[in-house]
């Protein structure tokens, strides 16, 4: 066969488990003959005062020069007067939708079967503008912010996601029968993209009705859209729906095609360097950015060898129920491999 294009791509190990995970994914990459050269970046140990933060300006401009790359867990680090990891690469890089792609995975059995959705959350506004004050002893004031620009942007994400990838409905949550301005003007920008997508059904759920169908009847949603505070949560929800954290990918998207894909799980101090850890997370975000790059071939390969040795039941990490080491696993994986 022909060699395919090479690619950079930043990598962000993490801290905990995520150097061992990281670790899995490479030596995957290396079997699978996926033209990478990784950028490897580690957040620094102090503050840099160009961001104000734990992330530095070389790590920020690593993904701004590759407009792509790979997340791993980063612990949280304690101490005051600097701005938290994850916020600072979501503010400074515009990651304005976090997609999750949530389905079932095969073989491993949870209360539901078939589940195929994708949460799609806005990232920078809403109720995490961090725009609190107390007007008076007693009372605190919080601003949720919601913007036409931000609005229109992420339904507008959330219709081409969803032809892209053939899906053929978007549900908008909100909560606009009682915040009539705020969600009524994020309704009103879904309905508004809705109507450039004649191919795409669009309905509209209030969030805790939202709630309560996802977790009796899931198979009834396709591609979710929603602010900010009700995506964390959903987002958290669905996963739970098909396994947890653990197996959940996920990708940040900010303009022009940038994107950061991560695990969602943290850094598992308590399995943290004994050989452990599930990579499938982090594997099958890998895959997502791969597909967003346009390699869907590449990103299908590892997927379906990820799931594969999951579904065999033969090598499966402590978290789902089996024995393997990431050794055993990743090396299932690789033989799993087209
Ligand atoms: P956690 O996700 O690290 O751990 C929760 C439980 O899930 C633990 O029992 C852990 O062993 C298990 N687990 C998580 N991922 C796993 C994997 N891939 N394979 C096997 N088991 C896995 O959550 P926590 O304990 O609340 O947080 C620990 C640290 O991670 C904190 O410093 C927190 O701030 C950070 N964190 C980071 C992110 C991120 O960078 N995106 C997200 C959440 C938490």
């Amino acid at each position: 066969g022909f060699a395919s294009k090479s690619f950079e791509a930043t990598l962000f190990p993490g801290d905990g488990i995520g150097p061992e995970i990281a670790a899995s994914v490479r030596e995957i990459f290396v079997a699978a003959r996926i033209p990478v050269v990784w950028d490897e970046q580690h957040i620094g140990k102090t503050p840099d005062p160009r961001t104000n933060s734990m992330v530095t300006r070389e790590n920020l401009d690593s993904v701004l020069k590759h407009k792509i790359g790979l997340k791993g867990p980063m612990a949280t680090p304690i101490g005051k007067g600097f701005r938290s990891l994850n916020l600072t690469l979501r503010k400074e890089l515009d990651l304005y939708a976090n997609v999750r792609p949530c389905f079932n995975i095969p073989g491993y059995k949870t209360r539901y079967d078939g589940i195929n959705l994708v949460t799609v959350r806005e990232n920078t506004e809403g109720e995490y503008s961090g725009l609190e004050h107390e007007v008076v002893p007693g009372v605190v004031e919080s601003l949720k912010i919601i913007t036409r620009k931000a609005s229109s942007r992420i339904a507008e994400f959330a219709f081409a996601y969803a032809r892209e990838n053939n899906r053929s409905k978007v549900t908008a949550v909100h909560k606009a029968n009682i915040m009539k301005k705020a969600d009524g003007l994020f309704l009103e920008c879904c309905r508004e993209v809705s109507a450039k997508y004649g191919d795409i059904k669009y309905e509209e759920v209030i969030v805790d009705n939202a709630c309560m169908q996802l977790v009796s009847n899931p198979l009834q949603f396709d591609v979710l859209v929603m602010p900010n505070l009700y995506g964390d949560i959903i987002s958290d929800l669905c996963a739970g729906l098909v396994g947890g954290l653990g197996v959940t990918p996920s990708m940040n998207i900010g303009m022009n095609g940038l994107a950061l894909a991560e695990a969602v799980h943290g850094t598992a101090p308590d399995i943290a360097g004994k050989n452990k850890a599930n990579p499938t997370a982090l594997l099958l975000s890998s895959a997502m950015m791969l597909r967003h790059l346009g390699r869907r071939q590449e990103g299908d390969n590892i997927q379906n060898a990820v799931l594969g040795v999951i579904a065999e039941g033969k090598y499966r990490t402590a978290d789902l129920g089996g024995n393997a080491t990431t050794s055993d696993f990743t090396k299932a994986v690789i033989d799993k491999l087209e």
